[in-house]
């Protein structure tokens, strides 16, 4: 199945088989990020955690875990 990356438009080719062409039929197609895109965002997720001004939001069942 052919999939876009949602950050550069860049077209590529999964195998049908594979378990992210199986996730991304069941959800909507732009959530796809190529290999370099990916990088690309967690290196600077990584470099805010660096910084320190990264705020981490928690799904809600996380802060309650937090809280008790
Ligand atoms: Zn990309």
């Amino acid at each position: 199945m052919k999939v876009k990356c949602v950050i550069c438009d860049k077209i590529c080719e999964l195998d049908d088989q594979s378990l992210l062409a199986k996730r991304l039929r069941n959800r909507p197609i732009h959530t796809f990020m190529c290999h370099e895109c990916h990088e690309r965002i967690s290196k600077r997720t990584r470099d805010r955690w660096a910084s320190g001004k990264f705020v981490l939001h928690l799904p809600a069942e996380g802060r309650k875990g937090l809280r008790s």
